[in-house]
């Protein structure tokens, strides 16, 4: 079966990935220069099922908690293993309680426990709540590696002015093209996520950090070579313009609550990314006129396209086993 997958983001990569292991023909086609210009490339890549259960639904936990095991044997070396810490200010501790109760999967630390993990924030927070089990990637480097592992194996990328083929040479279309199909598909829309990039040597994390607040919480996810990410907003808006400056404000001042050498820092890099959400923000595989549609990642793109593009391929296994069953 020959299948075009148009978006090459988490999503379209993801399914083409999963399509070439089943030997399906797939032919992937970006409409920007390169992979991962979406939402993609602004993810802090943390693969957190159990802290996101805080605010998500079922599905979250039991579908993400293989992902980190998907990236293992997609991109060897990329996935980190190193679970989550969860802080918050003296002033804001009912809010580990509040999480504590919403989640499962975690251990309380104490002050010492804190200092023997990451040893730079001994002595600035009493406890913590620590999701052993999680783990983390570099999005742009995870992308990029699932990339050249589809480049070897000889799959074609169309990208930019060439990145229209003519959808009837293929037998099925896989539309993985997030943000660009909200007002097309119902329902969808897009939730702003706003992200930066500081970086310092005077300060070392070997893990994420989410510091809990009750409007303006953060993670911070390190991405060696002194460089981290700091993360996000959550503003329901489509709006892809760059970050504003009470945003910007809001998340430094957040990350130097979290550690004051963060103020010392240089800020390098800033973003923001829309997160294609349906009203449950969970993910679907759908079918509109004829086409497939992976779409609704939200803020769980790393996580949830793995299980996502299991499903996509289920179901093109089953077409090409009975033709007949294809939904009309
Ligand atoms: C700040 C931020 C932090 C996040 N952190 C995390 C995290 O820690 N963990 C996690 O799991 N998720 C995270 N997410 C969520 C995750 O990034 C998204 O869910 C995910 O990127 C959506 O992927 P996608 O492939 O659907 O969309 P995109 O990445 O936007 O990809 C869509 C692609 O389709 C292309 N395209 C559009 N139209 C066409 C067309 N007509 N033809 C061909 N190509 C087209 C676009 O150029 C783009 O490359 C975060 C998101 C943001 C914004």
């Amino acid at each position: 079966m020959r299948v075009l997958v148009k978006g090459a983001g988490v999503a379209g990569l993801t399914v083409a990935w999963q399509l070439y292991r089943h030997g399906f023909d797939v032919t992937i086609t970006e409409r920007a220069e390169k992979v991962g210009l979406g939402a993609s490339g602004f993810a802090g890549g943390m693969l957190a099922p159990w802290c996101e259960r805080e605010s998500a639904e079922e599905p979250v936990l039991t579908l993400g908690r293989s992902a980190a095991d998907w990236w293992e044997a997609a991109v060897p070396g990329h996935v980190r293993r190193r679970g989550t810490l969860v802080v918050a200010a003296g002033r804001d501790a009912g809010e580990l309680d509040r999480f504590a109760r919403r989640t499962s999967g975690w251990e309380w630390l104490d002050d010492a426990a804190i200092a023997a993990l990451e040893p730079d924030l001994a002595g600035r927070f009493p406890k913590a709540l620590f999701f052993r089990q999680e783990a983390h990637l570099d999005p742009q480097r995870a992308l990029s590696a699932l990339t050249a592992g589809l480049e070897e194996a000889r799959m074609l990328f169309l990208f930019g002015a060439d990145g229209t083929p003519d959808a009837a040479r293929y037998d099925r279309v896989v539309d993985c093209t997030g943000a660009a199909r909200i007002g097309s598909l119902p329902d969808l829309r897009g939730v702003r996520g706003e992200m930066l990039y500081v970086e310092t040597p005077e300060i070392n994390l070997s893990r994420p950090v989410r510091l809990l607040h009750p409007r303006h919480p953060i993670y911070v996810v390190p991405r060696g070579r002194n460089r981290f990410m700091v993360g996000a907003t959550m503003i329901e808006s489509a709006d892809g313009g760059g970050i504003t400056t009470r945003s910007l404000m809001e998340l430094l001042n957040a990350a130097y609550t979290l550690h004051p050498a963060f103020g010392e820092a240089r800020l390098t890099e800033t973003g923001a990314g829309i997160r294609p959400a349906y009203p449950d923000n969970l993910p679907r595989v759908s079918e509109h006129d004829g086409t497939l549609h992976v779409n609704g990642l939200y803020r769980h793109g790393f996580l949830l396209a793995p299980a996502m593009a299991g499903e996509v391929a289920r179901r093109l296994l089953a077409e090409q086993a009975q033709p007949e069953r294809r939904a009309s």
